[in-house]
């Protein structure tokens, strides 16, 4: 659909007629297996969709352009919340507007206290062949990270500094399943991501004018040591259990370490991630002067 022609859909659709939305009561209607399905993997896969719940969420991906296929809104929403805009974005996409029961919202996201509201929205994944790196960028690049918290905290963080994009690298949890979509609190709408398998990103880096750094526990180098300044950055963080895989460090132009004084084996990915990615942009992120004393 054009441009123009979604402008006059939207127009058209601003104040959706009640006849366009439609009233589905039972759990055996094919429309909402489908969209029971979509807490697998595999068919948000498939269908390159996924789904997010709440309001606010939803105007978020919505303002940030991504594009609404379904939205579902729990019979008692109306007077409560004011979703006439989003079912006007919706409806200009051409997507389908679904009414139903509250039990029927608590089944297809699979919650005791379902939110009033959900929409289905489709996947973007960036090409990453396609970047063009400059001093001062900064990416992170996540091996086999497993958990959608520590995923879900990461895309946040690196939202919060200004990051470029997160880099999925092998194979990883799904940054589209509602726990880590929840977790990034909307960051996922504003923070390109990137997939590779090891061997392309292994490929991609022997022609990085950059510096990829690598952390690790044995790391040869304290992580405050480091001039991130003079080139772009990819960071790259191991996966929870295994840490870097061999491949990877082999890559790596520095390895750093973020010392470690009492009994912790390690630290929490998501929090060794924050502790770099701000240390990386401390230059670039300036000092508020309220705090300066
Ligand atoms: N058992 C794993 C290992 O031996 O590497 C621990 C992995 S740790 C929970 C997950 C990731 O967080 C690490 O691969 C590394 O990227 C980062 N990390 C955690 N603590 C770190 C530290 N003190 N220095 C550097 N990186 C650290």
């Amino acid at each position: 659909m054009s441009h123009n022609d979604e402008q006059k859909n939207y127009e058209s659709a601003k104040t959706p007629r009640a006849g366009q939305v439609k009233e589905v009561t039972s759990l055996a209607n094919p429309i909402i297996k489908d969209l029971r399905s979509l807490t697998v993997k595999k068919y948000r896969d498939q269908q390159k969709i996924f789904m997010i719940e709440g309001l606010e969420l939803i105007e978020d991906a919505l303002a940030q352009g991504w594009s609404i296929k379904t939205l579902v809104v729990a019979k008692s929403a109306k007077g409560k919340i004011d979703y006439e805009q989003a079912a006007a974005r919706c409806f200009a996409r051409g997507g389908l507007v679904l009414e139903v029961p509250e039990k029927i919202m608590g089944s297809i996201t699979r919650r005791d206290n379902p939110q009033l509201i959900m929409a289905v929205f489709e996947q973007q994944y960036h090409d990453f062949n396609a970047v063009r790196f400059a001093r001062g960028d900064v990416y992170i690049a996540l091996d086999r990270v497993r958990d959608p918290g520590n995923l879900g905290t990461i895309i946040r963080t690196a939202d919060a500094v200004g990051a470029k994009g997160v880099i999925l690298v092998g194979d990883t949890t799904d940054p589209y399943s509602l726990e880590t979509v929840r977790a990034t609190m909307g960051s996922i709408f504003s923070v390109p991501l990137y997939k590779q398998k090891e061997s392309d990103f292994l490929n991609w880096s022997k022609q990085f004018k950059g510096l990829v750094v690598g952390t690790h526990l044995q790391g040869s180098v304290d992580y405050r040591s480091i001039n991130y300044q003079s080139q772009p950055v990819v960071l790259l963080m191991g996966n929870e259990q295994q840490g870097l895989s061999d491949g990877l460090v082999s890559v790596c132009g520095k390895l750093a370490r973020i010392p470690q004084a009492g009994r912790a084996d390690s630290l929490n990915l998501a929090i060794a991630s924050g502790i770099m990615l701000y240390e990386i942009r401390r230059e670039a992120l300036p000092m508020d002067e309220r705090t300066v004393s």
